[in-house]
């Protein structure tokens, strides 16, 4: 059992609905994860997701009375409780090093997507959680192009937020198999053109080898030439390149390995060519 499964029957921060806590030794301190899925429906179906049970469709309706009750039930515990000695957090990884919306689904599908926002922003905010610490959302970017979603980045923007966009695939055909998306790179480019007028995007493309195929020809010269367009048209700067670290929930989960890093560190090079920032991670 982890540590973090560990339950405190008063203060039991850890079988919450939407708010769950993230040690992470990479990011160096503690992620306050917030999850608007909890019914793990999604609009994509990734190959290398690690959601179980995942379903096909958007977030339930919302309790914001819920969220906030949790949201402060946890960050009362971590910033005036006991919580880093029960989950026996090293003393210099004891900090919160984000507030990050990355739930069992995609996030913008929930229909009170701006008021979530404002609400988590506000909070962070009055317990002095924000600025310092960052605020993010993990987006398969899909859709952007609905107005309860700007309404909800513009809100980010405001609290110094930050969107971390997924884009695996840029090719139609790659997309189509990674993603399980029928959206074309006409629909992406639009969506992250706005997104990044909007608020401050970063790509995050997850490269995963399947069949031992390696990094198809085909998707190098298409993420080239897509990236190329984004540089032209958008503002956005980083790019980050990573590889499944935790084995995939999906069917196809026995067909997939790691991308070497060397691959990845080779891609990033060309990438960075390009103008981006580039962090490539294991
Ligand atoms: S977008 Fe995220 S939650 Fe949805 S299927 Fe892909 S990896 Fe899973």
């Amino acid at each position: 059992m982890s540590k973090l499964s560990v339950t405190n029957h008063n203060r039991n921060v850890t079988g919450l609905t939407y708010v769950y806590p993230v040690i992470s030794r990479r990011a160096g301190g503690l992620s306050i994860g917030i999850n608007f899925n909890p019914n793990n429906a999604c609009n994509w179906r990734c190959i290398y997701c690690q959601v179980p049970d995942l379903k096909l469709g958007s977030a339930p309706e919302i309790d914001l009375h819920l969220l906030e009750k949790e949201l402060r039930l946890l960050l009362d515990d971590v910033l005036n409780g006991d919580f880093y000695e029960r989950m026996e957090v090293p003393n210099e990884q004891r900090v919160i090093k984000d507030i990050a919306i990355a739930g069992n689904g995609e996030p913008t599908s929930l229909n009170k997507f701006d008021e979530a926002i404002s609400l988590i922003g506000n909070i962070a905010t009055e317990l002095g959680v924000f600025p310092n610490s960052h605020f993010v959302l993990i987006t398969n970017g899909s859709l952007i192009h609905r107005e309860v979603v700007q309404a909800g980045l513009k809100i980010l923007h405001d609290f110094g937020g930050e969107i971390w966009f997924k884009m695996d695939s840029a090719t139609n055909e790659g997309r189509a198999f990674i993603n399980h998306s029928a959206q074309k790179n006409e629909a992406v480019l639009k969506n992250l053109t706005l997104a990044s007028h909007i608020c401050e995007t970063k790509i995050q493309i997850c490269l995963v080898d399947y069949q031992r195929q390696g990094f198809l020809e085909t998707e190098r010269a298409g993420f080239l030439d897509f990236l190329t367009q984004i540089r032209a048209a958008t503002p956005i700067q980083n790019v980050t390149i990573y590889t499944l670290a935790r084995p995939s929930h999906q069917p196809e989960a026995i067909d997939l390995t790691a991308m070497p890093f060397e691959i990845m560190e080779r891609f990033g090079q060309e990438i960075r060519a390009l103008g981006f920032n580039v962090n490539v991670t294991k």
